[in-house]
């Protein structure tokens, strides 16, 4: 199952799920630390605003 990251926009508090991908599309995770829904997914190796370099993916 995989785990998502999440940024919590109310607190700034970065949290991880682990849901399927069926779960994703059904609900929003709340925040562990204010229980807010006002929450930011967090895509891993993704960078915003160009630049360079690169990093090897994870797991593989
Ligand atoms: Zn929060």
């Amino acid at each position: 199952m995989p785990t998502y990251a999440y940024l919590c926009r109310a607190c700034g508090r970065p949290f991880e799920v682990q849901m399927s991908i069926r779960e994703k599309e059904e609900w929003k995770p709340r925040c562990p630390g204010c229980g807010r829904r006002k929450v930011e997914q967090q895509l891993f190796g993704f960078s915003v605003g160009g630049g360079g370099g690169s990093e090897p993916a994870p797991g593989g």
